[in-house]
């Protein structure tokens, strides 16, 4: 069974030798060792000022929200995982969405500014499948009207925008450490701050506002990383960049071997990609559904990300119908990819998309 991902794992006697550290010093979460480290080593690697280690992503956005102060609407993208849409709804923000463009996937800066209202408070774009947003376009909206903006940056890790890290656009950038994810510390998230008084608050949030041990100075919640999850990210930080160029390989034998019978994502011209992901759009749902059987019939598990569209949740307001993504939404799926994907089983995997394809032009669909 080839399943859409599958998470990587370093060397188990590596791990080994920090959960033994672990046990010697006996301290198993509450901004440890391992999360020191991990937080040092990340910002160098990343290139960004301040990393704040969370337990999840889900949990960075809300952390986000609260240190900007968010309320009222918040104009966010309904082509994403269900998070970034659920973490607003959640946090009591309405989410307000504004409707992609259907070559990046990417929200479209010209719909942001057409969703903007007097209750509106801030942007939450997502660099999807790692592709980097239309950010300057972004960042004069949020400018011109007053804005904050937090990239749900979820799928992209150490991708360089114009030379430098794209986590350092907005006010706030964060990142998933999933074990589905690029690189990741079995569950985990982080908030990526450029602004240095924010990113003190960030830690007292993130451990429920407590600032000494007879000491609660503001409303918080536990958001905290523990060691095994920040030992795991050490142990998959050392391994990153053969992981990186891994993925690399595999992107490109699918970009060369499907590019005459599918569509790919557009990709921004002034950012590197991760390779994380690779999505292809088909022309139809039918042919996305045959495509997705023929595949599981041969134990090939692509998943229809992101499907449904956003706009379609039960807790969202019903009149915010988002046409493109609904569009793009039906017609796509992400291939296997992932560290230990053979050769072999990506050539099978593109012969069976290239013969469901080819069916189409008999069935008549
Ligand atoms: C994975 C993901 C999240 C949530 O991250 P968790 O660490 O699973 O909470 C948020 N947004 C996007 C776009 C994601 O893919």
């Amino acid at each position: 069974m080839i399943n859409v991902t599958k998470t990587y794992l370093p060397s188990k006697e590596k791990y080994q030798k920090y959960i033994d550290e672990i046990f010697e010093s006996g301290q198993v979460t509450n901004n440890g060792p391992m999360v020191k480290r991990l937080e040092k080593r990340l910002a160098d690697y990343l290139g960004v000022k301040n990393i704040v280690l969370v337990a999840n992503g889900t949990m960075a956005l809300g952390i986000a929200y609260k240190l900007l102060r968010l309320e009222g609407e918040v104009i966010t993208t309904p082509f994403s995982f269900v998070a970034t849409t659920s973490s607003l709804a959640y946090g009591g923000l309405k989410p307000a969405f504004a409707d992609i463009d259907s070559e990046t996937f990417n929200l479209d800066p010209k719909k942001i500014e057409a969703a903007i209202t007097e209750q509106t408070s801030g942007i939450v774009p997502v660099h999807i499948f790692g592709n980097a947003c239309e950010v300057e376009e972004i960042e004069s909206i949020a400018k011109k009207h007053n804005l904050k903006v937090i990239y749900d940056a979820a799928h992209t890790f150490d991708t360089q925008y114009k030379g430098e890290s794209l986590l350092n656009q907005g006010d706030i950038s964060i990142l998933s450490f999933h074990a589905t994810k690029l690189f990741h510390t079995i569950e985990g998230g982080a908030l990526i701050i450029e602004d240095d008084a924010l990113a003190r608050e960030a830690r007292l949030l993130i451990n429920f506002g407590i600032d000494g041990p007879d000491s609660v100075i503001a409303l918080g919640i536990n958001a905290k990383m523990n060691e095994f999850e920040a030992a795991m990210g050490l142990c998959v930080l050392d391994d990153i960049d053969i992981v990186l160029d891994h993925q690399r390989g595999v992107f490109e034998r699918y970009e060369s071997g499907l590019k005459d019978v599918v569509s790919f994502q557009k990709q921004n011209k002034h950012s590197t990609q991760n390779y994380r992901y690779f999505p292809i759009l088909l022309k139809t749902e039918n042919e996305t559904l045959r495509i997705q059987k023929a595949l599981n019939d041969a134990g090939v598990f692509p998943r229809r990300y992101f499907y449904p569209s956003l706009d379609t949740l039960p807790y969202v307001e019903a009149s915010s119908v988002m046409p493109l993504s609904r569009d793009i939404s039906s017609r796509i799926l992400v291939l296997p990819s992932y560290y230990s994907l053979t050769k072999d089983q990506q050539t099978l995997i593109m012969d069976i998309v290239r013969g469901a394809n080819r069916d189409d032009a008999f069935s008549g669909l």
